[in-house]
């Protein structure tokens, strides 16, 4: 299973510096327009042979001031349910703070391994500053120099340490899994409830070691796949599911552990940010994608016409990815939910087809050929 860090801690303690570093990522490439990727908050490290993805949890903040601390807290809540280690980031030029020291309540009582990081420490006198730090009651703080790269490299190798690779569940490898994904109210536990009901005959889980399993077989009707992350799904957390930052948690544990993603979208809504995040996410992991339109029954005028301007609308936000299958549902109906099964399983089994080297060089050589002299002739004529 792979693993998941969350970096957390106050406005300006460094955050964002810290992730791109670990992730390598620059500025340069991040694009601020809404709804495009997010990569200052989610990308991949690798570090001594393993990889891992971090979150940076500053991206998701709430803009608006009364609400703002409360926000904040709740991500840290979030990351200590959803990640696999969490690094609590303070600020050596400013000191602790009330909030440090609120964050570091919540943080003490968790199980998680957190790993107290004191940024801006960028020359060997702050390293007596940092010591204050003890006083949040998280052990020893692991001075680094963000911005210099300084002690970084420490930092990893303590997260590794820390951070025990998550168990491999018990799953048969050859069996597709299917993560149902897409913003709250689009209908996922409606329609894995579809799916799965009640009937416990259905359905195993499966039973993981340190946390509850992610995966559910299902085994029914002539399908035999996993769900992945099924109670997440169905488990709803009143507090936290109204929080975007809980919902992309969920969604990239769902995704990373997937083959194939079923990306819900509301029909009555059409394509939003959120949705766009979640492909993003998708597209990021190399995952194959089924688009649900889901909520059918509510959409009155439902024409060939309506269809295809549908259909139109959603490849022209994902362009230039378009090869994609797109399933108009109603998980409350139940029509066409079974559609979307036999479409996740065609689309699982494109993705592991192997094509011959034979087969290749026959259809690949004659296209290469074909570049390769249209490319000198335009050469000599020039
Ligand atoms: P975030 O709000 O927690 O994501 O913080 P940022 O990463 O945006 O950093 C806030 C400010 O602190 C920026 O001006 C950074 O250049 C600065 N900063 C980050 N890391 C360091 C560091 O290691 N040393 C110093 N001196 N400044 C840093
Ligand atoms: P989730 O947050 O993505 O798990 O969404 P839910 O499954 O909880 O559904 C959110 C709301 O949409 C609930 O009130 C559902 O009853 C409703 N809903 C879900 N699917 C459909 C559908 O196909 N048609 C209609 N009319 N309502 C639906």
């Amino acid at each position: 299973m792979a693993n998941l860090v969350a970096i957390v801690g106050r406005p300006n303690v460094g955050k964002s510096t810290l992730f791109n570093r670990l992730t390598q990522s620059r500025r340069a490439i991040v694009s601020d327009t809404a709804g495009t990727t997010r990569d200052r908050q989610y990308g991949k490290c690798q570090w001594n042979g393993r990889e891992f993805s971090i979150v940076d949890t500053g991206g998701w903040v709430v803009k608006s001031d009364d609400i703002f601390e409360d926000a904040i807290r709740k991500q840290v809540i979030v990351a200590t349910e959803e990640a696999d280690l969490v690094l609590f980031l303070v600020d050596t030029e400013t000191g602790i703070t009330d909030w440090d020291e609120d964050v570091a309540m919540i943080l003490r009582r968790t199980k998680l391994p957190v790993i107290l990081v004191a940024n801006k420490v960028d020359n060997s006198g702050q390293y007596y500053e940092a010591a204050e730090f003890y006083k949040l009651g998280l052990g020893e703080p692991v001075c680094i120099s963000a911005a210099t790269g300084g002690g970084t490299g420490d930092l990893l190798d303590l997260l590794l340490e820390k951070m025990k690779d998550a168990p491999d569940e018990n799953i048969e490898e050859e069996i597709p899994r299917f993560a149902v994904v897409g913003r709250p109210n689009a209908g996922k536990s409606s329609l894995i409830n579809a799916f799965i009901g009640e009937d416990r005959n259905i359905v195993t889980e499966i039973a993981g070691t340190t946390r509850d399993s992610i995966y559910t077989r299902y085994n029914k009707f002539g399908f035999d796949f996993y769900l992945v992350d099924t109670a997440g799904i169905r488990r709803k957390n009143k507090v936290t599911e109204d929080l975007e930052f809980y919902s992309v948690m969920r969604s990239i544990r769902s995704i990373e552990n997937s083959d194939v993603c079923i990306l819900m979208i509301d029909a009555t809504r059409g394509i939003e940010a959120q949705d766009m995040n979640i492909f993003q996410l998708i597209q990021k992991n190399n995952k194959s994608l089924v688009v649900v339109v889901n909520k059918w029954d509510l959409v009155q005028d439902k024409t060939q016409i309506v269809i295809k301007t549908f259909e139109n609308a959603i490849r022209n936000r994902m362009a230039p990815f378009v090869d994609f299958p797109i399933i108009f549902c109603s998980a409350l109906t139940k029509q066409r939910i079974f559609k979307v099964l036999e479409t996740a399983k065609q689309v699982y089994l494109n993705r592991t087809m192997h094509i011959g080297t034979t087969k290749l060089n026959e259809v690949m050589l004659p296209v290469i050929e074909q570049r390769l002299h249209h490319r000198s002739r335009a050469s000599t004529s020039r």
